[in-house]
């Protein structure tokens, strides 16, 4: 059986951390638990951790704080926001914070797991592996490099995250063709949302309109598809 995935669960409340050990514990997972914003950036010097799941209210730093500074550290591992506030969102899902997903309180421990599984997927599975023939496409003045993950606009390098990376790579694949938000959510983040009102597609849409429309406001290449989602038209 190949090594179990160890996962640092960074929470103060005591019995929050408590439920989700045991919980995550009992799918096979390994776990480690700080309550502090230091103690979980030890932790991720002295141990191998595949997964952080960050709760935004800790006693010394917000969870924010903590995510910056681990991949300012360089440490590249999937993070997964708890937090208790849609509005931060937006803020979560930012590039210069670098986590890769949010779960709103109050979660079910299924849903947690399957994000967890999917990022986990995502960072070292299949998902990792990009499978694309061609490796450059081009559309206007955007150029995508699929086998390097380098976009650029008019020559110009733009940064997307992986997230958005692979967004885009999807819409682009699939052309003309409306996609759902739930489908997108199954494609790119590689989990089934239960989550009705999940915003994550919005926001991440928005963030990659930013980067690679002229006017993301009156997009070109990402359009809004009423009711249904988004579509790429090249
Ligand atoms: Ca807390």
């Amino acid at each position: 059986m190949a090594t179990p995935y160890r996962l640092l669960v960074v929470e103060d409340d005591p019995a929050v951390a408590r439920g989700l050990v045991y919980g995550l514990r009992y799918e096979g997972f390994e776990v480690t638990v700080a309550d502090t914003g230091a103690r979980a950036l030890t932790a991720l010097n002295n141990e191998l951790i595949h997964l952080v799941l960050l709760d935004i209210g800790l006693p010394d730093m917000t969870g924010l704080e903590v995510c910056r500074q681990l991949r300012a550290a360089g440490k590249r591992q999937p993070v997964l926001m708890l937090t208790a506030r849609d509005e931060e969102i937006d803020k979560i899902l930012g590039l210069e914070m670098g986590a890769d997903d949010y779960i709103v309180k109050p979660y079910s421990l299924r849903e947690l797991i399957s994000r967890i599984r999917a990022a986990l997927r995502r960072a070292y599975g299949e998902l990792a592996q990009p499978n694309d023939n061609n490796d450059e496409i081009r559309f206007g003045n955007v150029l995508m490099n699929v086998a390097s993950m380098n976009v650029s606009r008019d020559g110009q390098p733009v940064i997307l995250t992986p997230i958005e990376f692979k967004l885009l790579r999807y819409l682009v694949s699939n052309p003309h063709r409306p996609i759902s938000r739930d489908a997108l959510i199954e494609a790119v983040w590689g989990y089934t949302s239960e989550i009705e009102d999940d915003r994550t597609v919005d926001v991440h849409v928005r963030h990659l309109r930013e980067k690679i429309e002229a006017d993301a406001s009156n997009p070109r290449w990402i359009l809004t598809v009423r009711g249904i989602g988004y579509k790429f038209e090249p």
